[in-house]
């Protein structure tokens, strides 16, 4: 009897210490040129409503201008009743975002992003009647100016898949954004084609949601695309790969399931769906949902000297029982400013400084113009002036954390551990039928780089 006691006891525990499982689905509502992707988007909407599960529905703009065109109503309202996210205004034609943006700086970049995209968000919202959530670059054509842009746009979650920057396979914040991306192990999907039986598909799904629960809870991200269960290639891949780009009037129409195929595929995506929506502590979240879960990035009341001790050795973001700081918060913060969200640097800027010691005057003159900067651009300074010699930003923040307040100051060097969150495969990030053969883009991942003073992990509320 003791023993059972015990064993219920434990059980309590266990449970109570368990935290909660988020799954965000995702559906990349995409394909304006089969029309029987048309009635897959409604067929899966109206099956997950059925389900009592609210599900992400990333469109495309010409795809839901397109819905507009034909008649498609019923498909708009269906969608409509779940999270509707942006998936840029025309995905596949050519330049996609990568490309376009590869060759232009962080600030022009945002600026270049915005003026193509910006009409798209605002036909979605016109079309839906609500302001997009989220926004996930077509294919794997990411590019980090899109942060400054989407913020603009009033767009507040990434939502996506890529290996570009990642932080544990769980939500971060980076470029002022809730990004889910980069899950790995927990970017789950129950594959539609294949040997895998389900049950297999089942045990991922329950071993993945059982170690987020003992982590104290997570995320769990699955996508689909609506033309995926009735189509056996991809729409775009038949049109616009390797950098092609036909004339709509030679678009060709992508190789078609048959009706038993895709009555299969509808199967395993409702099974899988209620398969963890039957998991105890598991619930399905929408984007929108999401960013209320996770919050605002609150400033976290931790001290001077803790920032001060951390910065001066590195420059990464600083994890504690209250909260999570961004490199770039803390470095706001040392400067006195008021906590608020700015971009890290456009450029990379080597030191000319050559002394181990700048006089107080001069080094509160720097601060000052730092402060000054900070606040006319919204973005750190690649570099400040010492003179006519100047200081890294990344030296910067280590001499200014490391200042003890007296006599002149020594110089420290950047420690940038941030920039480990980030690929360093230029080719293989970039790696996707639509762009160009051979595509790289290093100049995208070092100003991702950049941007990696405004990472830091995301937390539930
Ligand atoms: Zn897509």
């Amino acid at each position: 009897m003791r023993l059972i006691l015990l064993a219920l006891l434990l059980a309590c525990a266990s449970l109570r210490a368990a935290g909660p499982v988020y799954v965000v689905l995702w559906f990349d509502t995409e394909d304006y040129v089969e029309q029987a992707a048309d009635d897959a988007a409604l067929r899966i909407a109206r099956d997950l409503t059925g389900l009592g599960v609210g599900a992400t529905f990333k469109v495309v703009a010409e795809k839901a201008r397109t819905l507009d065109r034909r008649g498609r109503r019923d498909v708009l309202d269906a969608i409509a009743l779940h999270d509707i996210g942006y998936h840029s205004n025309f995905h596949s034609q050519q330049p996609t975002p990568a490309l376009y943006l590869r060759d232009l700086g962080y600030v022009e970049g945002a600026a270049e992003f915005e003026r193509r995209e910006r009409p798209g968000m605002l036909d979605l919202a016109r079309i839906f009647g609500v302001l997009p959530s989220c926004y996930g670059q077509p294919g794997n054509s990411w590019a980090p100016q899109t942060n400054t842009a989407l913020r603009r746009m009033g767009i507040p979650v990434y939502l996506d898949e890529g290996t570009h920057v990642g932080l544990n396979n769980q939500p971060f914040w980076y470029g002022g954004l809730l990004y889910i991306f980069n899950m790995g192990r927990y970017q789950l999907r129950a594959p539609l084609d294949g040997d895998e039986p389900l049950a297999a598909s089942f045990t991922r799904f329950d071993a993945a949601a059982a170690e987020l629960a003992a982590r104290g809870g997570g995320v769990i991200s699955i996508y689909y695309h609506p033309t995926e269960f009735v189509t056996a290639e991809f729409w775009d891949a038949v049109n616009f790969a390797k950098g092609a780009n036909p004339e709509s009037a030679n678009w060709v129409r992508p190789r078609r399931r048959t009706e038993s195929e895709s009555e299969r595929c509808f199967r395993i995506l409702h099974d899988y769906v209620a398969h963890g929506k039957s998991v105890p502590g598991v619930r399905f979240v929408t984007a929108r949902e999401l960013l209320q879960l996770y919050g605002k990035p609150a400033a976290p009341q931790i001290g001077r000297e803790q920032i001060a001790a951390h910065l001066a050795a590195r420059q990464t973001f600083l994890e504690t029982g209250e909260g999570s700081l961004s490199a770039a918060d803390m470095l706001v913060a040392l400067l006195g400013m008021d906590p608020r969200y700015v971009d890290g640097p456009s450029t990379r800027a080597t030191s000319t400084l050559r002394a181990e010691t700048i006089p107080r005057p001069a080094f509160e003159h720097a601060k000052a113009d730092a402060v000054s900067f900070i606040s006319a651009n919204q973005r750190l300074p690649a570099e400040v002036w010492i003179g006519s010699q100047t200081l890294s930003i990344g030296d910067f923040a280590a001499t200014m954390a490391g200042d003890r307040g007296e006599g002149d100051i020594r110089v420290r060097h950047a420690n940038l551990e941030f920039e480990k969150y980030f690929s360093n495969e230029p080719e293989k990030a970039f790696d996707w039928p639509i762009h160009p053969e051979g595509f790289r883009a290093p100049e995208l991942l070092e100003l991702g780089r950049l941007q990696g003073w405004t990472l830091k992990p995301a937390r539930l509320r």
